[in-house]
């Protein structure tokens, strides 16, 4: 049991990405440091369950090699990221096409791969063969339909185009795009001068996935650094499942730091309350949980909106012939905005012989969520899912915070002496965000209580054991 005089000089609360990453930079700088999780196990939202042999993420699937936080955290050297195919598939009007920056080739000119209409993208079979017009979800976008010349990115002009404007993007500095007028992105992307069906066919979507917001109301300079990650990086996932993010960071910390299975019921500048120890005492606290949790413990903190998301997961043992290539629909046309047999991308995520295809959906998802994805995926993947097998629907109401105009990426994460909070609602509501809080937390408490030196003499290591 945790002795109820056991100190530490900084409590971390919560030990999602955000609060592990803060832990390690305290205990690196010699500050004694406990982390306090409620949960039986860590990561947060960057949970992966195991089922079958097959590891299902809670999160969707996108992060960036260019996200800075994923090279610059310490204790991440460790972690290896899996690449999609360069770029993203899009289907739209019953085709597949490839869009995407060609990393490395021309440096920073980085053409954009010319559209293929990939014509060996099957049919659907005529049981799911696409409607004439895209199907009507309610809560989501419609397009209009396009004119199959050049769909949907349009003609080879419209295309270079776009690829300038990205090329342009990659190399531009995060400050200046900070220092952009700040617009709901879905109103921004009208301004910028790019043809309509470029930004209906390929930006919406691209734009939808990245930032888990289907009605794209999120800053425009919010969009802009998503963007911009994308154009100069790949799109990636974790070897081994989102966890191994949070795990890495976990196994780094010196033994006995992490606590899981401990709820903190309130906190102060010198100690925090927990429902099942009692009072700890400490020199400082870090609020590391979500938003809503941040705010209950810190009465006064503001609550933002979320955006709700469900990932689905199936397998097969006939996978789709997309390779590891992320799958966007250009026409809109049912719940799922994004979907991979991720078991191409990272094939340690299912057992072998099978393949594991995730898709997400956002916003509110319909009635009959896996009828409706499944029916969905056949249009998209040009193939029968009817013996696809479900392995697991996951909906998480409060997934992301929504980032509306005007949006502070940079919220004080310094409350008082004494008093700090982190995690992605402070910043971007991505895991570089979260990273990037936990980052300027520890910068902060570092400042207050001196750093590079150990503050006190800490107690004996407690025994509370740390759950599974
Ligand atoms: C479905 C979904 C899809 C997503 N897709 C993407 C994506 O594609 N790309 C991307 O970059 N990001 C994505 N995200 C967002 C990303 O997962 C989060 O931004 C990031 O994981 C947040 O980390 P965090 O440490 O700030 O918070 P959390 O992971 O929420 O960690 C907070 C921790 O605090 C603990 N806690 C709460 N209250 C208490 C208490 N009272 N006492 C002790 N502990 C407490 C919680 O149990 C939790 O472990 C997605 C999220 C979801 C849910």
């Amino acid at each position: 049991m945790l002795e109820p005089a056991y100190q530490a000089d900084v409590v971390v609360v919560g030990a999602g990405v955000a609060g592990l990453s803060a832990a390690h930079r305290l205990t690196s700088a010699g500050v004694t440091t406990m982390v306090l999780e409620a949960a039986h196990g860590v990561g947060g939202r960057m949970a992966t369950e195991k089922i079958d042999g097959f590891r299902l993420d809670r999160v969707g699937q996108l992060l960036s090699t260019a996200y800075p936080e994923l090279r610059q955290t310490p204790g991440l050297g460790g972690l290896v990221l899996r690449p999609f195919a360069p770029g993203v598939l899009l289907h739209g009007d019953g085709r597949h096409h490839r869009a995407g920056l060609q990393p490395g080739a021309g440096g920073a000119r980085g053409a954009l791969h010319a559209v293929r209409a990939l014509a060996s993208a099957p049919r659907p079979p005529s049981a799911t063969r696409p409607p004439r017009r895209p199907v009507a979800v309610p809560g989501r976008q419609v397009s209009v339909p396009r004119s199959r010349s050049g769909a949907p990115l349009g003609t080879a002009v419209d295309q270079a185009r776009l690829g300038a404007a990205l090329t342009r993007l990659a190399g531009t500095p995060a400050e200046r795009l900070l220092a952009r007028p700040e617009l709901p992105a879905g109103e921004a992307l009208a301004a910028r001068g790019l043809p309509a069906r470029t930004i209906d066919g390929f930006l919406r979507p691209l734009l939808a996935a990245l930032l888990c917001d289907p009605d794209l109301t999120t800053s425009s300079r919010c969009a802009d650094l998503a963007l911009r990650s994308f154009a100069s990086g790949r799109l990636c996932v974790p070897e081994g499942g989102a966890e191994a993010l949070p795990e890495l960071l976990a196994s780094t910390l010196p033994p006995g730091s992490v606590h899981t299975g401990v709820r903190v019921t309130s906190v102060s500048t010198t100690s925090v309350t927990t429902a099942e120890h009692g009072e700890i005492r400490c020199r400082a606290v870090l609020v590391a949980t979500d938003a809503r949790a941040a705010a209950e413990l810190l009465p006064g903190l503001r609550v933002p909106d979320f955006h709700p998301v469900t990932v689905v997961h199936h397998t097969t043992d006939e996978p789709p012939a997309t390779g590891a290539s992320l799958l966007l629909d250009a026409d809109l046309g049912g719940p799922v905005a994004h979907t991979a047999v991720v078991s191409r991308v990272d094939p340690s995520r299912a057992p072998a012989g099978r393949a594991l295809v995730s898709s997400t959906v956002l916003g509110r998802p319909p009635g009959d969520v896996d009828t409706a994805v499944r029916m969905h995926l056949a249009r998209l993947y040009g193939v029968s899912t009817a013996r696809w097998e479900t392995l697991a629907v996951r909906h998480t109401a409060e997934a992301v915070p929504a980032m509306r105009p005007p949006h502070d990426l940079r919220r004080p994460v310094r409350l008082l002496a004494g008093l700090y909070v982190c995690g992605d609602h402070r910043d971007t509501s991505t895991v570089q965000g979260a990273l990037h809080s936990g980052h300027r937390a520890s910068a902060a408490i570092l400042a207050d209580l001196g750093a590079g030196r150990s503050l006190h003499v800490a107690d004996p290591v407690p025994t509370v054991p740390r759950a599974a």
